[in-house]
């Protein structure tokens, strides 16, 4: 089926009588008719479900439906995207270990590399994502032990170099894991272009509707955990009965052991209402993201040509840096762009405040128009590097275009540049 097939159907086909629409599996547990079989689920040797920490039905649907759409073998819920993003990494890093990351990420995610891993023992690399490979590799240490980038990063909107991405996780042996909120599988499928691992805020593009913060984790299954640099895929786990992932469970092993031990020592897994909204908004994931692209690349020309605005940035843009390797990457540049008015800050705050239709809030990624001032919001605690790294100058004002009439988006815009 294809990808608009599958966004609408896949995760649950009803059996005789069945609901038609998956339904809210609203209870922590589950019945079995002997020990025995409550046993086998301890140890892993039968799947089923024991536990809503763990695994449920309502977050299967999701996790079946994220890993076909990316092409992976194995999808894992969580409860926000950080928590993806989280177990992506602890997964494969161990107090002393070490990853590189580009350096234009989520303010959200920075702070999560550069300060609580740190203090669990886990050391990030930021490096610039334009320098050549040969540069790149410098970061490689014998600790390092995964790559790690956004598709389309937010907000910088840098559009990601894949190729030389993959080479790189190559080069030091150990998985390229991708960030692909911004893109969604409908413009980007990075497994395509060499990454082993992708995460997801679900909270933005694939709900759509701003009513469910969640995450997603999908493995591509292809990674060679043999190498050497991952025991704790390869060696028996002794919270486990010794399970060893690889040999248990062959290609699924990274995302059962992201389950069995981390979502269920840290109880973050996704609820199964939702699950439920989560899965409601991607059912129209292809139609709206076809939508979002329209709407900015339009409100991204409208400003571009608009005598009160002093740049836009947006890689739907001919003139943008990356819009060639968008093209290569991508089927659309998705709904964000940023921009700055001539007068800076002081007055790119007007042209916010003066905003009606979109609203000023801390979240990208949903139908309704809506505005952030990213270095006094959501990198705040970034300092002034950080912020340059993010790609966040002081007057940048992020869009997140929503899917109402253009024409009533474009006029909104204007009757606050008028205010200037
Ligand atoms: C929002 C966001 C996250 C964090 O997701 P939450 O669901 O808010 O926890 C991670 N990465 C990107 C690119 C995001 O935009």
């Amino acid at each position: 089926m294809r990808l608009e097939t599958n966004t609408i159907q896949a995760g649950w086909d009803p059996k005789n009588g069945e609901p038609r629409v998956a339904p809210i599996v609203q209870s922590t547990t589950y019945a079995y008719d002997t020990a025995q079989n409550v046993a086998d689920l301890f140890d892993l040797k039968a799947a089923g479900h024991m536990y809503s920490r763990i695994s449920n039905p309502t977050c299967e649907v999701l996790e079946q439906k994220i890993a076909l759409l990316e092409g992976g073998v194995a999808a894992l819920a969580t409860s926000a995207g950080q928590m993806a993003s989280t177990i992506a990494i602890a997964n494969l890093c161990s107090s002393g270990d070490h990853f590189i990351a580009a350096g234009s990420l989520y303010g959200g995610t920075v702070a999560l590399f550069s300060n609580t891993f740190k203090k669990m023992g886990i050391e990030v690399s930021y490096v610039d994502a334009e320098a050549p490979l040969h540069v790149l590799k410098q970061a490689i240490r014998p600790n390092t032990k995964a790559i790690f980038a956004e598709t389309i990063a937010n907000p910088a909107l840098d559009v990601l170099d894949f190729e030389k991405f993959a080479a790189l996780a190559k080069e030091a042996g150990v998985p390229f894991v991708v960030d692909n909120t911004f893109a969604t599988p409908f413009l980007c499928r990075p497994f395509e272009h060499g990454a082993n691992i992708v995460t997801h805020s679900a909270t933005k593009y694939l709900d759509g509707h701003a009513v469910a913060v969640g995450g997603l984790i999908v493995d591509k299954g292809d990674f060679d955990w043999t190498n050497g640099k991952f025991p704790q895929m390869t060696e028996p786990d002794p919270s486990y009965h010794g399970v060893v992932y690889t040999k248990n469970f062959g290609n699924l092993g990274y995302i059962v052991k992201a389950r069995v031990q981390w979502i269920r020592d840290l109880g973050a897994y996704l609820s199964p209402m939702n699950a439920f909204l989560i899965n409601l908004g991607m059912e129209t994931l292809h139609v709206r993201m076809q939508r979002h692209c329209e709407n900015a690349q339009a409100l991204a020309e409208f400003l571009q040509n608009h005598p009160k605005v002093a740049w836009v940035n947006y890689p739907g843009l001919p003139s943008h840096k990356h819009h060639e390797r968008l093209k290569c990457y991508c089927t659309g540049a998705s709904g964000v762009l940023t921009f700055g008015v001539k007068g800076g800050q002081q007055e790119g705050e007007k042209v916010m405040n003066a905003l009606k239709l979109a609203r000023i809030l801390v979240h990208v990624a949903d139908l309704r128009t809506c505005v952030l001032h990213p270095a006094s919001m959501t990198h705040r605690q970034l300092d002034e590097a950080a912020l340059k790294a993010a790609g966040v100058s002081p007057d940048l004002i992020r869009v997140s275009v929503g899917l109402e009439h253009i024409e009533d988006i474009k006029a909104d815009f204007e009757h606050a540049l008028s205010q200037l």
